[in-house]
């Protein structure tokens, strides 16, 4: 399948559904080591930029779709993770400008323009036991199969596999950033819930390749 704008869309959409299916686990996790907010302000944010897909016009570009995603998290999500998710997309969709279809180069582009825009929010490192653990994998992971000429879908899957493995290593991490450093070491043995939602997001954009 073409990563063009029917592929956005169709991650942007399965994004929403993934997001509403794992509002429940989101909010656990977060109760555990934040406020317990993360599935609602998610929700909250994809509901609305789902309700929002059927207006983009019939010649937008992945990054116009991509940039109604970063404009709509940013007015409804709230919470630490609405601006950094939409500036994620917003980096995102400005690395992809007027490209009808996305490349392996435009992928691995995108993907560390997103992370490049959490790190300017949010000034995270790796290891600080935020969403930054999936992003930083995914973008290496994916950079690592377009340099050995791995195809589209399979860059996405490796970004997709790293940032699911990313996520799963903040278990055993003090935070260091976010509403969980106030916890210290009360923090171990709980996953970070912005990088589970991220891990997920990347997942629908491997999934949408089949829609
Ligand atoms: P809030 O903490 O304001 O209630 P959310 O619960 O929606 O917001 O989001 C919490 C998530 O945001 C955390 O799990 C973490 O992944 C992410 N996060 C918080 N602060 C930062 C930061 N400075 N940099 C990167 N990610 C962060
Ligand atoms: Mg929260
Ligand atoms: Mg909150």
């Amino acid at each position: 399948m073409a990563l063009d704008i029917t592929w956005t869309k169709a991650w942007i959409a399965r994004s929403a559904d993934v997001i509403s299916e794992h509002r429940t686990d989101l909010t656990t996790l977060d109760r555990a080591i934040g406020d317990g907010d993360h599935g609602e302000n998610m929700d909250r944010g994809f509901s609305a930029v789902a309700t929002k897909l059927a207006d983009l016009s019939a010649d937008a570009t992945p990054g116009d779709a991509l940039k109604m995603v970063a404009t709509t998290l940013i007015s409804t999500v709230g919470g630490a993770s609405g601006p950094l998710f939409g500036t994620a997309y917003l980096k995102a969709a400005g690395a992809v400008a007027g490209h009808e279809e996305l490349d392996g180069a435009d992928l691995v582009a995108m993907l560390t323009a997103a992370r490049d825009g959490i790190v300017l929010r949010g000034k995270a490192e790796p290891g600080d036991k935020t969403m930054i653990d999936a992003w930083t994998p995914a973008v290496e992971a994916a950079a690592t199969a377009l340099a050995a000429g791995k195809d589209e879908v399979a860059i996405l899957v490796a970004a997709a596999e790293a940032a699911e493995a990313g996520s799963a290593a903040t278990d055993p991490l003090v935070a260091r950033k976010g509403r969980a450093s106030y916890l210290g070491e009360r923090a171990i043995g709980h996953r970070d819930p912005g990088s589970v939602s991220s891990a997920l997001l990347l997942r629908a954009a491997v999934d949408a390749t089949t829609d």
